[in-house]
């Protein structure tokens, strides 16, 4: 189906993606590790490509990410390999009851949370864990749409609908749907 064929390119997306930053990747680890980074990460972009061209990928994304999870935990290596398989193994989890918008962050906060408790690295510690704001992306995206929602409750003190009495607005402001709307459809773009 369509879910499929979307997930195949997320995953050549990010895999032509890791590809490409290869050399940068292993000079910035030579600077501050032992200079593999790239190689590593390479290794998983082929390991998945592989993957994906020799079968169609889950479309689900608890089986999806549980499949990832195995792949690299077998191919990756380093420790990027250990923390990505602990990342998506518990990314997975909430994914299972759901894929709408706040279950995708749960996931993020999960997956993040696991890598923090076994790799010991905390967001100020310049590790992948300080990348980790897509939970927090997801969740802003959440807080919109709720914030939206929320301006049905309220009254008018800019805009046209000022002039309207607040019996007669029952509905959420528009201006504030379509900005949530906004973010939400770059949000779904992206992943
Ligand atoms: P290795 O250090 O085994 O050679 P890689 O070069 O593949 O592994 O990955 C290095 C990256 O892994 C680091 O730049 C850092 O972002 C991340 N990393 C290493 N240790 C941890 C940790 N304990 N917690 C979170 N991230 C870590
Ligand atoms: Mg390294
Ligand atoms: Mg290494």
């Amino acid at each position: 189906g369509p879910g499929a064929a979307r997930v195949q390119k997320v995953l050549e997306l990010v895999c032509s993606t890791l590809l490409n930053m290869q050399d940068r990747l292993n000079e910035l680890d030579r600077q501050a590790g032992d200079g593999d980074c790239g190689h590593t990460h390479a290794r998983a972009a082929r390991a998945i490509q592989e993957w994906v061209r020799a079968r169609p990928p889950p479309a689900a994304p608890a089986q999806l990410l549980s499949a990832l999870a195995d792949l690299l935990l077998e191919k990756m290596g380093g420790s990027s390999g250990v923390l990505y398989g602990l990342f998506l193994t518990a990314a997975a989890r909430p994914l299972l009851r759901s894929s709408d918008l706040p279950a995708w962050a749960d996931a993020m906060d999960a997956g993040i949370e696991a890598m923090q408790r076994y790799g010991g690295a905390a967001p100020g510690d310049r590790t992948m864990v300080s990348a980790g704001v897509p939970g927090d992306v997801l969740g802003a995206v959440c807080s919109a749409e709720a914030a939206a929602e929320a301006t049905k409750h309220m009254e008018a003190g800019a805009g046209r609908a000022s002039y309207i009495s607040s019996a007669r607005l029952l509905q959420p402001d528009p201006g504030a749907v379509a900005a949530a709307a906004v973010l939400r459809a770059v949000l779904e773009g992206l992943r």
